[in-house]
């Protein structure tokens, strides 16, 4: 499979051949058919780092992302740490959305400070479970446009069980139809069940 054959948008493949990517990778030519899809399909991916899975859920994000619709949280990914946070908005994010002018990506992550009636008005918003549900609780983001939801490295969110807490708590909040994509490199009973309570009727790749 090419790029081209997996239905992304002239601006995407743009910007993933601009980074040199040429084909996709196993992950990517499984999982994108589904992220893709319309009506979009839920995603539980087993997924190593390397493997190109952050591609696969950020092409997702950029592909249902309405750029002329002002700016309301329309993608949200939860990560079990800040740098992991940090690192999607850089190496991924940034340069994939290189020609959706005016994108706007917001992290929610400890430390980030918010003005009195701040609302988040961004397109997307890439966060730890602590901080995303702390500014969902005071109506900083309005999740009523969410189109996608993200959980990226489900194995180690079970492992802390307050980020465990906090992404089902963000769960519940996410609009009816809202697509879910969740990936871990590993899927322990724990993880499964976890998996299953984040995401409802999912395709489950294996790679
Ligand atoms: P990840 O598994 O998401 O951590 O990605 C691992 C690395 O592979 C990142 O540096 C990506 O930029 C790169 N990458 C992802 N998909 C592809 C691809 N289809 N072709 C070449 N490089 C890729």
């Amino acid at each position: 499979k090419t790029f081209q054959e997996l239905k992304l948008p002239e601006h995407l493949l743009k910007a993933i051949f601009e980074m040199g990517f040429e084909r996709p990778s196993a992950i990517q030519e499984e999982a994108l058919p589904r992220i893709l899809a319309n009506p979009p399909r839920n995603v539980i991916g087993q997924a190593q780092s390397g493997s190109g899975k952050t591609a696969a859920f950020v092409l997702g994000m950029l592909f249902r992302i309405k750029i002329d619709k002002p700016a309301t949280c329309q993608a949200l990914c939860v990560t079990p740490t800040r740098e992991l946070a940090v690192q999607i908005f850089q190496n991924a994010v940034t340069p994939m959305a290189a020609h959706m002018v005016g994108l706007r990506v917001r992290l929610a992550l400890a430390g980030e400070t918010l003005e009195r009636g701040d609302k988040v008005d961004a397109h997307i918003v890439i966060g730890t479970p602590g901080k995303v549900v702390d500014w969902l609780k005071r109506r900083i983001i309005n999740t009523k446009f969410i189109k996608v939801f993200v959980l990226d490295e489900a194995d180690n969110m079970v492992a802390e069980s307050g980020h465990r807490a906090n992404s089902l708590l963000i769960k519940n909040q996410m609009p009816k139809g809202c697509q879910s994509l969740l990936f871990s490199a590993t899927f322990p009973d724990e993880v499964i069940a976890f998996a299953e309570k984040m995401v409802y009727n999912p395709d489950k790749i294996l790679i």
